[in-house]
C-alpha cells in the first residue's frame, strides 16, 4: 500500500463484511496503519466524523445506521488483569462489532477474530496481510501487494 489513502481503501473494502458481532483484529508497531484502516472502515459505513485513536480512552464507541462498534486500543494494557478489570468483555457481544487495535496486549484472552489484518511498515510504505478465521478454524491468509 503506497500511502495512506490506499489504506483507507482497505479499511473501506472491510467494510463490506463487517456486521453484528463481527470483531477484526489489527496488528503492527506503532505508525504501522491501524488507525487508518478503522477510519476508513467507519468512513465507509457512514461515519462523518473524526475518527480518533483510541490510545488514551482505550475506546471509542460509534452508533452507525444499522450497527454499534466499537474501536479498542489495548496498547495503554501492560497484562492481562487490565483487561479482565476493564470490564470491556461485555463489549464483545452477538449485536456490537469490534475493532481492536494491540490485541495482543490482552494477554491472549481475546476471543479468536474474524479477520486479522497484519501491517507492516516497509520504507514510506505499508504492506497489509490477511488472515481470515472461519468457524471451523480454518485461516485462509493473503498479502495486499502495493498496488492495492
Ligand atoms: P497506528 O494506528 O498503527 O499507530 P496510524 O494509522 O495512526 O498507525 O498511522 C500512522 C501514520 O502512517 C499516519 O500518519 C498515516 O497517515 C500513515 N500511513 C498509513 N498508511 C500509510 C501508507 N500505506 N503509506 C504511508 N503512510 C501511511
Ligand atoms: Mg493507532
Amino acid at each position: 500500500m503506497p500511502d495512506e489513502a490506499a489504506t483507507l481503501r482497505l479499511g473501506e473494502a472491510l467494510a463490506a463484511g463487517i456486521g453484528p458481532g463481527r470483531v477484526i483484529h489489527l496488528r503492527g508497531e506503532l505508525g504501522a496503519g491501524k488507525t487508518t484502516v478503522a477510519r476508513g472502515l467507519l468512513r465507509a459505513l457512514g461515519h462523518p466524523g473524526r475518527v480518533k485513536s483510541p490510545t488514551y480512552a482505550v475506546v471509542e464507541p460509534y452508533t452507525l445506521s444499522s450497527l454499534n462498534l466499537y474501536h479498542f486500543d489495548f496498547y495503554r494494557f501492560s497484562d492481562k488483569t487490565e483487561w479482565v478489570n476493564s470490564g470491556f468483555r461485555d463489549y464483545f457481544n452477538p449485536a456490537a462489532a469490534c475493532i481492536v487495535e494491540w490485541p495482543e496486549r490482552a494477554g491472549g484472552l481475546l476471543a479468536p477474530p474474524d479477520l486479522e489484518i497484519r501491517l507492516e511498515i516497509a520504507g514510506e510504505a505499508r504492506r497489509a496481510f490477511i488472515e481470515a478465521c472461519t468457524p471451523s478454524g480454518t485461516r485462509w491468509l493473503s498479502s495486499l501487494p502495493s498496488s492495492l
